[in-house]
């Protein structure tokens, strides 16, 4: 058993949704937002464990080509779209980053480490070593609304754990707004990101998978399942 930042998210939403995902096994459907976030993230790990110095815009062209991934898009128009979207979102990384081009410590960092007593596994995007010595940490989202201060939270803790000194700066880049959001640590922040970890360990072990109706719902890849379940499956399917 071991919990991940994706993981953790999922059970505080739908403790339900949870069991239906990771214990029963059902994959949500490919789709097309986490395609084209796959491909951003794998060009930009490229970009920066290059050795070339500067590298240019082709460099970071080639990545994203040789990273596409197909899955998931309803159409070639469709598939198309996306791929011309991040080419424009490459090209405006590239303008706004590449003064600053430094190759990065560690990228796609794997990690698995105990945090009060909870196996905690993740990947850091970037780490980056700065001129002062110290680490910063840097997650791509694809779009402003998936970041959380929960994420950078835990990432603190297990990289304190991995290196014996935690990260001085923990940053989120919006890669579609082209904006950066600083999380900054606290101990109480630092002390509610452990407490989750450890009430969802105790939730597991307890069998405690209850369902959390409401807005999440909405975005939930079960929601049918769940619908079906309550309401009875048509009779021609029994
Ligand atoms: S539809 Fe709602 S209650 Fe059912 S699993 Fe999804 S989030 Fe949970």
């Amino acid at each position: 058993m071991y919990i991940s930042y994706s993981r953790l998210s999922t059970y505080l939403s739908c403790p339900y949704r949870y069991y239906l995902q990771y214990v029963e096994g059902f994959r949500p459907p490919a789709n097309a937002l986490m395609s084209f976030g796959s491909s951003l993230h794998a060009a930009l790990r490229d970009f920066y464990s290059q050795d070339k110095i500067p590298p240019t815009l082709d460099d970071l062209y080639a990545h994203y080509y040789r990273n596409w991934f197909s899955f998931g898009y309803r159409s070639r128009e469709t598939e198309a779209k996306f791929f011309q979207e991040g080419l424009s979102i490459l090209e405006e990384y590239y303008d706004r980053n590449i003064d600053e081009f430094c190759p990065a410590l560690f990228v796609e960092r794997r990690f698995q480490v105990e945090i009060k007593g909870v196996p905690f596994v993740g990947v850091v995007d970037r780490i980056d070593r700065m001129p002062d010595g110290t680490l910063r940490v840097i997650d791509y989202k694809t779009y402003r609304k998936n970041g959380s201060g929960l994420q950078l939270m835990l990432y603190h803790l297990a990289l304190e754990k991995l290196f014996g000194y935690p990260p001085e700066k923990l940053l989120y880049y919006f890669l579609k707004e082209q904006e950066t959001s600083s999380v900054e640590v606290n101990e109480e922040a630092l002390g509610e990101a452990q407490e989750n970890l450890v009430r969802m360990k105790e939730g597991l072990e307890r069998g405690l998978f209850l369902k959390n109706k409401g807005l999440n719902c909405i975005s939930c890849d079960f929601q049918r399942f769940c619908e079906l379940e309550e309401n009875g499956y048509p009779e021609e399917n029994l």
